[in-house]
Formats: C-alpha cells, sequence, structure tokens
C-alpha cells in the first residue's frame, strides 16, 4: 500500500513546477536568474543591462574571465548584488526568419541554463524570454520553445519560474500552461 502511494505521488510531480508572473527579474528571490545576454558576456542593453547595474560592477569583471559564450549554450557566475546567489548567462540566437537553427538554438539555452544550474546544486530559477526582444524572436514559438525545452529536461531543479516583462509576453504564457501550469 505505502508502495503504491509513493509510486503515485512521483507520478503526479514530475520534472519542476513551472510559474509565470510579471516583473522584473533583477528582483527575483530564487537561487538562480537566467540573464539574455550576447556572445561576448560583456554587457548590453535590455534584461542585460538591468542585471548588470543591479548585480554591480563585480558582475562584468567576473564576465571578462568567461572568454564570451557560444550561441545556444549557458556559463554561471555568482549573483554579487542580485537577491539570486547565481546568475546563468546564455545567449539566444539572433532571429533570422526561422530556417537558421533558431528553434534548436533557444531550445539549447534552456536546457543548458538547467544544466549550470544543476552543476552547482541550486534548486530554483527565473528565465526571462529569451531572444524575445532586440534579437527578434517572435513571441508566440519562443514561449512554446521555452516550455517545452523545460519539459523535455531531466533536472533536480524544483521551480522554474518564467519572468515575463509585458503584458504580451505573460499572455503568450499563459495561454501555453493554461490556469493549472
Ligand atoms: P534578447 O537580446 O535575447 O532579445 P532582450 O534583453 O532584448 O534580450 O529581451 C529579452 C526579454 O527580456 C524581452 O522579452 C524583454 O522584454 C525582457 N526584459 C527586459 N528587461 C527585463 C527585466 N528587467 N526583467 C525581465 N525581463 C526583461
Amino acid at each position: 500500500m505505502w508502495q503504491y502511494l509513493g509510486y503515485t505521488a512521483r507520478l503526479r510531480r514530475i520534472g519542476p513546477r513551472l510559474e509565470v508572473v510579471l516583473g522584473d527579474i533583477t528582483a527575483e528571490r530564487v537561487d538562480a536568474i537566467v540573464n539574455a545576454a550576447n556572445e561576448t558576456l560583456l554587457g548590453g542593453g535590455g534584461v542585460d543591462g538591468a542585471i548588470h547595474r543591479a548585480a554591480g560592477p563585480e558582475l562584468l569583471a567576473h564576465c571578462r574571465t568567461l572568454g564570451g559564450c557560444p550561441t545556444g549554450q549557458a556559463k554561471i557566475t555568482p549573483g554579487f548584488g542580485l537577491p539570486a546567489r547565481w546568475v546563468i548567462h546564455t545567449v539566444g540566437p539572433i532571429w533570422h526568419g526561422g530556417s537558421h537553427g533558431e528553434a534548436e538554438l533557444l531550445a539549447s539555452c534552456y536546457r543548458d541554463s538547467l544544466a549550470r544550474t544543476d552543476e552547482v546544486g541550486a534548486t530554483s530559477i527565473a528565465f526571462p524570454a529569451i531572444s524575445t526582444g532586440v534579437y527578434g524572436y517572435p513571441v508566440a514559438p519562443a514561449t512554446q520553445i521555452a516550455i517545452d525545452a523545460v519539459r523535455s529536461t531531466s533536472t533536480k531543479v524544483e521551480l522554474v519560474r518564467f519572468v515575463c516583462f509585458n503584458d504580451e509576453a505573460l499572455n503568450a504564457y499563459r495561454a501555453v500552461l493554461g490556469p493549472n501550469p
């Protein structure tokens, strides 16, 4: 009987809990926040600029030692002045119409970010809508990819929070996740 109950409990909770919120990712109180960076990892606009401003100059100094990051991959740093202990810097693809491997590269950003998070034993992570700002990825397909990639990745992370900066992103995530993500 006990074995049976344990089995059903595990069946009900496969993978991390997914949440969607509207807000500024730099204020998130999770173990790790994800930065939508560029390949230099030396700072930029959008969420990257906000994270560097909130973390303080030590973050840029640390990023200078990393030698950049290829598109679709992720590197981890401390969070310095941020509430989050870690920042995962990942480089999303620039949208070139959709036939240049953009979908696979974007999915890889989510998978590799979870891999970095697992490596340090962190169990909660917040993602921005990678590539949907300056990099021009259309919001609806980017959202579907983000959710599918997280759901299909084996990870010890228990909470994944998607932090939306505007209503368009929020509505896109809610449309895919439904009322009970
Ligand atoms: P990319 O170059 O990958 O497109 P951007 O920073 O331009 O990166 O945009 C990625 C997403 O991050 C966009 O949806 C943008 O609205 C959002 N964004 C910008 N600033 C913040 C922030 N402080 N917190 C959360 N999301 C943000």
